[in-house]
């Protein structure tokens, strides 16, 4: 009866840590997608806004 209890507790904790895990996981990706990498000429070194290329004609 003891080895029951024991194991539902285990159960139980590893439920807690994958509700913290989901918790975690959904804030991390979305600070990762509201700033997105800033793009640099490879050429002249400026940030690239747009998806054009830079004005000084180099490629990205
Ligand atoms: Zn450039």
């Amino acid at each position: 009866m003891l080895n029951v209890v024991f194991l539902f507790l285990i159960f139980i904790a590893v439920l807690g840590v994958m509700g913290k895990l989901r918790l975690i996981r959904p804030g991390g990706s979305r600070r990762r997608t509201k700033l997105p990498r800033p793009r640099k000429c490879r050429a002249c070194g400026r940030f690239l806004l747009g998806s054009a290329g830079c004005d000084c004609g180099g490629t990205r």
